[in-house]
């Protein structure tokens, strides 16, 4: 079972999934982990004492709000913890915190990913259609929505296909394109397919 967090890895790079899941090579721990620990409960506490839920609306004044939920799909092999779930009469929308900012207003496109796969557990979970839901950038303490639509749930499945793959088979798949990234990456001293940016 792969998780949220690979759908994201791999669109940051396939060859992450490959280093995680294959060759199990330990990550460091990353700072930023801790730190996003704290900013989560204290948007958390935030969140609990508003009156609706998320930002102003008066449908959401009576909405349910849950809080770290934790969501599983044997028939998607997908699992993960969901920041924020708000139920209301209409819908379920799920919410995803981000502790940076967003790109300009707009949401970055693995964030986007990995809300849809958060969207397909939930609808796997709570047998309903998830039409909507948001990115929480508390840098910019902006919250950016995403409307689901067709083609998003599809390319997500089909991301979440690819990720088992590469496991299943063992496959080392091609690395990012874009050398900005393996600067960045944790994995960036064992990889073959480092890409300087020089
Ligand atoms: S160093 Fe670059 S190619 Fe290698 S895993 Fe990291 S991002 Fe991917």
């Amino acid at each position: 079972m792969i998780t949220v967090s690979d759908v994201k890895q791999y669109l940051y790079c396939p060859r992450i999934i490959y280093f995680d899941h294959v060759l199990h090579v330990p990550k460091p721990t990353d700072p930023k982990l801790l730190t996003g620990k704290d900013l989560h409960d204290t948007i958390t506490a935030k969140e609990k004492r508003r009156k609706g839920a998320l930002f102003y609306d008066q449908e959401l004044d009576r909405a349910k709000k849950m809080f770290r939920v934790a969501l599983e799909s044997s028939s998607l092999g997908l699992r993960g913890v969901l920041d924020y779930l708000v139920e209301t009469d209409r819908e379920f929308i799920p919410i995803d915190y981000k502790f940076g900012s967003s790109h300009n207003g707009a949401v970055f496109l693995n964030h986007k990913y990995q809300l849809a796969a958060y969207a397909l557990l939930v609808e796997d979970s709570f047998r309903t259609i998830v039409r909507r839901g948001f990115v929480h950038y508390s840098k910019d303490r902006i919250n950016v929505r995403v409307d689901m639509g067709d083609e998003l749930p599809r390319r997500t499945l089909k991301m979440i296909r690819e990720v088992g793959k590469i496991i299943e088979e063992e496959m080392e798949p091609a690395g990012t394109k874009n050398p900005g990234r393996c600067t960045d990456c944790e994995y960036s001293r064992y990889c073959i397919g480092y890409q300087s940016e020089d």
